[in-house]
This record gives C-alpha cells, sequence and structure tokens, in this order.
C-alpha cells in the first residue's frame, strides 16, 4: 500500500486506487491462546503469497502481531490506538512487513488505554469503522487482529468487519464461551453492523496423536456444519518458534505441515468468498 496522503486517497475512488475494496475480516475469539494472532500472520503471509495485497491491524495491546512480524518495539510509536482515535489515517500508521505484499498496522502500548477511554465515548462502536471508512487502505484483505476479550475494541472490530473469522483450538474447551460469542456478534448485526457475515471457523492446534482433538473436530462440525473450514490447521513446533524469529512461518519453513495448512486455508478462503472467483 502506497504511503499516500489520507485525505488524497479518501478523495479518489476505489478505480483509481487500483479498483480495490477491501473485504474486511475480524480475527475474534474472546479466549486468549486460540490461534487468533497466529492465523492472523499466516492466512496473511499466505494470502500475500497467493498475490493478494494484505493489511493486517493489530487491534491487541499486547501487539503479538507485530512482535511475530519482526517490527521492533521502537518502531511502534503510532498504530492502531490513533487510527481509532481519528488522529491518523490507515495510511498514516502502516508499515510494511518482510513478506511482499503484507502490511501491518501495530499495537502500540497506548492501545490498552482506548478500551478505557471508548467507554465515555459517543457512538463508541463505531471509531475503528469510521477510520478505515475515511480513508479506506489500497488491500484486497484487511485481517483484524483481535484482544482475548469482548471488550470495545473487539465490538469495534465486529462494526467495522464484513465478515468474522474464528479460531478454536481443538481442545476440550473449545465450544465453551463460544454461544457468548455468536450472541455478541448477533446483538452486533443487529444494532450496528447489519451486513455482518459468518467468514467461517478454523480448527486450530490439532493433534493427530490425541483422540480427544478429534472428538472436538466432529463435535463443533456437528454443531456448526458448513462454517467450518475444511482446512485443519494442525499443532505443529515449527509454527510456536517461528514469532520468536519475528517471522510468518511460512518465511521460517515453508515445508512444514502448519506452513501447508495455513496456505490450504487461503486458498479455501479465496474461493469461499463469493466477491473473489476461484
Ligand atoms: P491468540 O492470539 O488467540 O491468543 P496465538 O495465535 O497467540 O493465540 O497462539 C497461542 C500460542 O499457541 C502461541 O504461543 C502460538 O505460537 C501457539 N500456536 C498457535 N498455533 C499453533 C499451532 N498450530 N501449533 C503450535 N503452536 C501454535
Ligand atoms: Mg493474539
Amino acid at each position: 500500500m502506497p504511503n499516500i496522503d489520507g485525505a488524497v486517497v479518501a478523495e479518489k475512488d476505489a478505480d483509481e486506487r487500483g479498483g480495490r475494496t477491501a473485504r474486511i475480516l475480524a480475527i475474534a475469539n474472546q479466549k486468549g491462546g486460540v490461534g487468533k494472532t497466529t492465523t492472523a500472520i499466516n492466512l496473511g503471509t499466505a494470502l500475500a503469497a497467493a498475490g493478494k495485497q494484505v493489511l493486517i491491524i493489530d487491534l491487541d495491546p499486547q501487539g503479538n502481531a507485530s512482535t511475530g512480524l519482526g517490527i521492533p518495539r521502537a518502531n511502534r510509536g503510532k498504530g492502531s490506538y490513533q487510527l481509532i482515535h481519528g488522529e491518523a489515517t490507515v495510511q498514516d500508521v502502516t508499515l510494511p512487513s518482510t513478506v511482499p505484499g503484507l502490511w501491518l498496522t501495530p499495537s502500540a502500548v497506548d492501545l490498552s488505554g482506548a478500551e478505557v477511554e471508548l467507554v465515555t465515548a459517543p457512538r463508541r462502536e463505531y471509531y475503528l469503522r469510521s477510520a478505515i471508512r475515511k480513508a479506506p487502505p489500497d488491500v484486497d484483505y484487511v485481517l483484524i487482529d483481535c484482544p482475548p476479550a469482548l471488550g470495545l475494541l473487539t465490538l469495534n472490530a465486529l462494526v467495522a468487519a464484513d465478515a468474522v473469522l474464528v479460531p478454536l483450538q481443538c481442545e476440550f474447551y473449545a465450544l465453551e464461551g463460544l454461544s457468548h460469542l455468536m450472541r455478541t456478534i448477533d446483538r452486533v448485526k443487529k444494532a450496528y453492523n447489519p451486513s455482518l457475515e459468518m467468514q467461517g471457523m478454523v480448527l486450530t492446534m490439532f493433534d493427530r496423536r490425541n483422540n480427544l482433538s478429534d472428538l472436538v473436530a466432529q463435535d463443533v462440525r456437528e454443531h456448526f456444519g458448513a462454517r467450518v473450514f475444511t482446512t485443519v490447521i494442525p499443532r505443529n513446533v515449527r509454527v510456536s518458534e517461528a514469532p520468536s524469529h519475528g517471522k510468518p512461518v511460512l518465511l521460517y519453513d515453508v515445508n512444514c505441515a502448519g506452513s501447508k495448512a495455513y496456505i490450504h486455508l487461503a486458498g479455501e478462503l479465496l474461493k469461499r468468498d463469493s466477491r473473489v472467483p476461484a
């Protein structure tokens, strides 16, 4: 995404900006450690490898997506906090990653304050949506990496998004809390964003040596049917090692099972996405 002045971008129509209208996906689940950030980074990388322009917005104050993409804290002066507050456009707070076609709006420390500050703000659910609409990023996909809570940051992501992608860890408690998430999504649809779609659920950290993984996967498929992606992300040590090298697993070890699964997931998403011919 060229770093054009936001105001100029806002005035141009989609055709002039290369004809791209970004599809915005919120990667959400209020549970921590289910694979949201890993999916944002690696699905983003796989989509970029498939020739798409992709922007990841790190909306988690912990900044794991920023760290996992090797963006040093010193370079995160401005980020999603300034974006939400309307102090900067997406273009102002977007950095290139080491992956061609993959861009990042980092999360800076300030973001932890945003949740509290938004509480008393008028139309507090719409801040991210307004910021993105004011100067839309010239990309094919925006992936919003949500924090592990159903607070105002996640609500802002759901209101800004076209669809929600829910990673589910293949463990005993996978379905616990899911009804709360589904109710929240319904509430957002009714009150703020009627066109919000369910992009689907992705089973993560599947361990084929563990019968429980299989049972959980079956259970989730029984409950949610076609909404569950066919691709299952295996538990793979290379996936968990990659962030400490500041790299997506696709750059760290393209041949490992985790990389292959994320490439497969990107293919499935592109096929499912009706707006992108397979
Ligand atoms: P969340 O963003 O939902 O909190 P993360 O993506 O940070 O979850 O994942 C939690 C932890 O599990 C991280 O340490 C990550 O490296 C690890 N992890 C995620 N997916 C896999 C996987 N497929 N195989 C092995 N480890 C994984
Ligand atoms: Mg995370």
